[in-house]
């Protein structure tokens, strides 16, 4: 059932118990959403913990309560009035549904391809972060901003807008951004703390680099890593970005395999719809920023993404776009 914001505000109020979570492989929206509305929830004397199912990178120990993030555990549930999930539909959560017994399930999202099916969705397509609509949230519940939200809630705005570049950012991103400041973040501690990377995965970026290949024309630009690989490079979450910026190219590509059989794709445009594309194999996200897993071997999930990005850009060169 599609809720509005205030109905979204008042489902929150009207719970004492509440888990967030939200999507596994978690980015800076997922943590930083979560942790902002805990500090939210928490302040309206709430009892609000958040449980995400996977290792939370430690750059982000940078926000406040991220030491306090825990897993999911089936053999030991959490009872709750209500079960939030931040930054993707139910799918994405790992083991979290089967350990958490809620009363009810809140969806809090900004994904297009949301299906808006769970008991009570607040899907929001033009906010550029999940952490945005936190953000609107907030104005809607008796809450004084303080530091601990501000820092949380800016590092989802800043993570999923490219630090306020990408085409998602509005003049409400910005309007939101500047109260966060005025609330105590430092803009320069946060992307200092995201930016940190290990000596090696700057060596890997390099590897990554070297491997990178152009097809469809030089249209679309991938990095294809095989298990081998994929197990060796620890953090690959730059990788895409390097590839984003080549001159002539509409689609980027980042191809890991998790295990053989199990492959995992980013893809990132300059305008044209990679969701669409996503969600052909089951995954989604957004016109510029797309991604699906591909239950398959390395070579034919390689073949088959690039058949896919080779016929949308076909498809889209020959609609008269340049
Ligand atoms: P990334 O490439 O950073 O993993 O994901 C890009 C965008 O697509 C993110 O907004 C992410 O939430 C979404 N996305 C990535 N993988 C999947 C997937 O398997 N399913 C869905 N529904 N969305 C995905
Ligand atoms: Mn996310
Ligand atoms: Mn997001």
């Amino acid at each position: 059932m599609i809720v509005t914001l205030s109905e979204t505000a008042a489902i929150l109020a009207s719970a004492q118990r509440i888990v967030i979570t939200a999507h596994q492989n978690p980015d800076g929206d997922a943590i930083g959403s979560s942790l902002g509305l805990m500090h939210i929830l928490r302040s309206l004397g709430k009892e609000a913990l958040v449980l995400l199912d996977d290792d939370i990178p430690a750059i982000f120990s940078v926000l406040p309560g991220y030491d306090i993030i825990g897993r999911p555990e089936v053999e030991r549930p959490v009872e709750a009035d209500l079960l939030v999930v931040l930054d993707t539909a139910t799918d994405r959560t790992g083991d979290v549904l089967k350990a958490v017994h809620a009363e009810h399930l809140l969806n809090i999202d900004h994904h297009q391809t949301n299906d808006g099916s769970a008991e009570y969705s607040y899907i929001a397509p033009t906010r550029a972060a999940t952490a945005e609509i936190i953000y609107d949230l907030m104005h809607e519940l008796p809450v004084h901003l303080d530091k601990a939200m501000a820092m949380c809630i800016y590092t989802g705005l800043a993570t999923d807008s490219g630090f306020f570049r990408f085409s998602n950012t509005t003049s409400h991103t910005m309007r939101a951004a500047a109260e966060l400041l005025d609330h105590g973040v430092e803009p320069n501690v946060i992307s200092e703390a995201l930016e940190q990377k290990p000596y090696q995965t700057v060596r890997d970026i390099g590897e990554a680099i070297e491997r990178a290949e152009l097809f469809a024309d030089g249209h679309a630009a991938g990095i294809f890593l095989d298990a081998e690989t994929t197990a060796r490079m620890k953090s690959t979450e730059s990788f895409i970005g390097m590839i984003r910026v080549i001159e002539g190219v509409d689609i980027a590509v980042v191809l890991k395999t998790k295990e053989e059989g199990i492959c995992r794709v980013s893809m990132r445009s300059k305008g044209l719809d990679v969701s669409a594309i996503a969600v052909q194999f089951g995954g989604g996200g957004h016109t510029r920023a797309a991604g699906c897993t591909l239950l398959m071997s390395f070579e034919e999930a390689k073949r088959t993404i690039c058949e896919a990005i080779s016929q949308a850009i076909r498809a889209y060169h020959c609609q008269g776009a340049k």
